[in-house]
């Protein structure tokens, strides 16, 4: 990742989070003496993670890894590499976490972790180096029964391959279950890879069918071309749609009639940038966001839809392929002027079904076709969209309060069962 001397976090995450909860517990009438527990991480670490840099120089890199709630389950959440990451934020996206799972019906608790630092302008030894230390920092808090890291913004299988290693070397035997989204030769599932834009097509499916539309003929802008943006611009153009606008962090492009999405792709991945890509006009990644489109996916960063944008977007569906994209101040205008957003942990939920997928295979040590892998996950997506859907018409609530609501009474619910301990 380019490095940025501006945050991307306008304002801080975590506040942000606890304002959707306290929001949704008003709503659906939870108990504030659990709000006041869900409103917390169980536990949050920071270490230090001195790495040898290639240039002889050594640099230091502080690391967080937070666990937000661990009712239904381990905690299970992505590790980002980025300049921004703050503990606020990952506390956020680990918040996050325990809803996604918690709305899927997966039996997870949500956890995030991260590195402050810029992959991007590191070497593959500098990364493999910072990433086996991260990873000896918090071997104590990580492991299948308690927690297991997967990929995010700025990591990938490679990543999770080191972590598999390091932890499993410690322990003096393989560990298939400590972490998601590692490579298909050392324990991965089928369709990962694919997976959180996978699980945004079926939402985007089945949200368009509910209005008597499809996704063919369809325009559509994809923010971020990264795991999640660039799949998902692919599913989009092989189901007809026109895919208008792309971006990644260096540059955004537009072309009303049609970017040829497979082009992009073979760039990208021979250019490692989208800047270049001809047949396109450049534009910037703000105005990605307010070309004519009837579906605008934001799938790079928190916060890029605020109350300064809200009223100029044109798309009538916002799919959340990032999470938390859109500002709550955000939020209420676009549900004031009728835009159907499908939220966060809906809609990129894809990811965390198919590693629950990961870890249950690993722990078996049986593995499943691809086709078994995405029926499953187009199952428990259609099911989840469902019981959000019908809980938003019958209470006429946006679909972000219904999909929250749902998933804290489901872990309000546990709590309550559990008990508080002791
Ligand atoms: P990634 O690192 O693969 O890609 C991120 C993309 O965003 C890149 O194209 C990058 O160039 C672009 N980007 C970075 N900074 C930007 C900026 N300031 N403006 C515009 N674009 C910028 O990350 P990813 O895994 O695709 O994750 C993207 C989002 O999806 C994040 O919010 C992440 O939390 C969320 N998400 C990812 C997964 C997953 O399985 N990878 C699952 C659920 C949610």
């Amino acid at each position: 990742m380019t490095a940025v001397e501006v945050s991307h976090l306008r304002e801080n995450p975590f506040e942000l989070a606890r304002e959707q909860l306290r929001r949704v517990a008003d709503t659906f009438q939870i108990d504030p003496n659990l709000v006041a527990v869900l409103g917390r991480c169980k536990k949050a670490i920071e270490v230090s993670v001195p790495v040898g840099m290639d240039d002889g120089s050594t640099q230091v890199f502080t690391g967080y890894r937070v666990t937000h709630n661990v009712a239904r389950g381990p905690s299970k959440g992505g590790i980002r590499y980025h300049p921004d990451v703050t503990l606020d934020e990952v506390k956020s996206l680990a918040m996050w976490m325990t809803w996604k799972c918690a709305l899927m019906g997966i039996p997870f608790g949500g956890a995030k972790g991260g590195i402050v630092c810029d992959p991007k302008s590191m070497s593959r030894g500098e990364l493999e180096r910072m990433t086996r230390r991260f990873t000896s920092e918090i071997i104590n808090e990580i492991g299948p029964e308690k927690d297991i890291p997967a990929p995010d913004v700025g990591t990938d299988g490679s990543v999770m391959a080191w972590i598999f290693d390091t932890y499993s070397m410690n322990k003096g035997h393989s560990v298939l279950g400590v972490v998601t989204g590692k490579p298909l030769t050392i324990g991965g599932s089928l369709g990962r890879t694919e997976a959180t834009a996978r699980g945004a097509l079926f939402v985007i499916r089945d949200a368009v069918a509910k209005q008597d539309r499809s996704i063919a003929g369809m325009k559509v802008a994809v923010q971020g071309f990264g795991n999640v943006g660039s799949y998902l611009a692919r599913f989009l153009h092989e189901e007809g749609a026109t895919v208008v606008a792309i971006s990644d962090s260096r540059v955004g492009l537009y072309n009303p009639k049609g970017i040829d999405v497979p082009a992009a792709l073979a760039h990208k991945s021979e250019a490692g940038t989208l800047a270049g890509l001809k047949d396109a006009e450049q534009i910037t990644n703000e105005e990605l966001l307010l070309v004519d489109c009837d579906l605008l996916a934001p799938c790079a960063l928190e916060q890029v839809i605020t109350e300064e944008n809200a009223d100029k977007i044109k798309a009538q569906i916002i799919c959340e392929g990032a999470n938390g994209p859109v500002t709550p101040s955000a939020d209420a205008i676009l549900e004031d002027r009728g835009v159907l957003i499908l939220p966060d942990v809906l809609a990129n939920a894809g990811g965390v079904v198919v590693s629950y997928f990961e870890w249950v295979q690993g722990l078996q040590e049986y593995f499943w076709k691809e086709v078994e892998v995405n029926a499953k996950l187009n199952d428990i997506m259609s099911r989840a969209f469902d019981e959000t859907w019908e809980t938003a018409q019958s209470r006429s609530l946006p679909m972000r309060v219904a999909a929250y609501g749902l998933a804290v009474q489901r872990v309000a619910e546990a709590t309550v069962t559990r008990g508080i301990y002791p």
